[in-house]
């Protein structure tokens, strides 16, 4: 069966902060085999292709994407014993949950990351000490050209928010993890959970934290201190709540956003001399 290709999806629909123009193709991929016929697509027509979970770490841009936009619905998650082997388009917050009712250890910070697993692994997505890749185990890559390769994480570089996927060029399939029993995990997903709602505008549009953290420092600090909560640009505006969330208050523009970024890291660099670097992915229109 062929692949369904639509044009002129409105890519504001499958971001978190809910802005960006539309997608020139768009295909939904629920199995490995519709991934590879999506790729082929895009070397036959010879059009880039863009990979998308959520969302929940894309700046796209006003005109949209002049490619393939490939949303990615490979969602299974088989658990046995203390392995999780899960599709790249299951939702980690929900990976998160599941194990930690399981009393396994190692991904409760996913718990409430409004991710993919695909886009945890890309980004080594993290939080409260722990990060995607200290339990990563394997993924299944599907390169460009259409050939499905396992790699281990001892032939992956990763650091922090860095994995080698965001040099290469291709889609993320699957993962399996390694946890460990620990009867402390259920309390522990449930204290981080509580502190993420109390702490971050959950109920805003955003891509949650959009600057790095520095060396030994908190973005969020740095904005705080240099007095620039609830500054804004148009509808972009930096929270209220948390300095490092710049939040969507209606209708912002992608070109709004851009440029409340770079007042936040001129002011910051102004008042701390730190400079900041963007965490969230800006992604082109070609
Ligand atoms: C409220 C909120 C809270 C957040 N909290 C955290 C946090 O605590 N810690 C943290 O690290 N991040 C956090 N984030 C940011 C974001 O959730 C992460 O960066 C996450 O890893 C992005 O996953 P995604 O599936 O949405 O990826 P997307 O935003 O869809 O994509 C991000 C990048 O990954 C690529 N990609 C996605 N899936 C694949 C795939 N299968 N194969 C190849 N490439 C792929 C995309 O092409 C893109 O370049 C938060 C975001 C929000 C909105």
């Amino acid at each position: 069966m062929p692949i369904k290709i639509a044009s002129g999806k409105p890519l504001k629909e499958i971001s978190t902060l809910q802005i960006g123009g539309a997608a020139r193709f768009f295909t939904v991929v629920k199995t490995s085999h519709e991934a590879v016929k999506a790729l082929l697509f895009s070397k036959k027509y010879k059009v880039p292709f863009l990979v998308v979970g959520k969302g929940s770490n894309c700046l796209f841009d006003d005109r949209g994407f002049n490619g393939l936009v490939i949303l990615n619905k490979i969602d299974y998650c088989d658990l046995s014993s203390n392995i999780a082997k899960v599709g790249s388009g299951f939702s980690f917050s929900l990976l998160g949950s599941r194990v930690s009712k399981k009393g396994l250890t190692g991904l409760e910070f996913a718990s409430g990351i409004p991710a993919t697993v695909g886009g945890a692994v890309f980004m080594n997505a993290g939080a409260n000490g722990q990060e995607t890749f200290d339990v990563l185990k394997t993924v299944t890559f599907l390169t460009e050209e259409g050939k499905l390769m396992q790699l281990s994480k001892n032939e992956l570089q990763y650091s922090y928010r860095f994995s080698s996927f965001q040099k290469m060029k291709g889609m993320i399939i699957e993962a399996t993890f390694e946890l460990s029993r620990s009867l402390q995990a259920k309390d522990m997903q449930n204290t981080i959970i509580s502190y993420r709602m109390k702490t971050q505008p959950y109920n805003e549009k955003s891509a949650g934290c959009i600057f790095r953290n520095p060396n030994d420092t908190s973005a969020a600090q740095l904005i705080d201190q240099s007095n620039l909560k609830g500054m804004a640009v148009g509808d972009a505006c930096v929270s209220l709540k948390h300095a490092n969330f710049l939040i969507n208050k209606n209708n912002a523009s992608a070109k709004d956003m851009k440029i409340l970024i770079e007042k936040v890291k001129k002011q910051v660099e102004e008042k701390t001399g730190i400079k900041l670097q963007e965490e969230i992915r800006f992604i082109p229109y070609e």
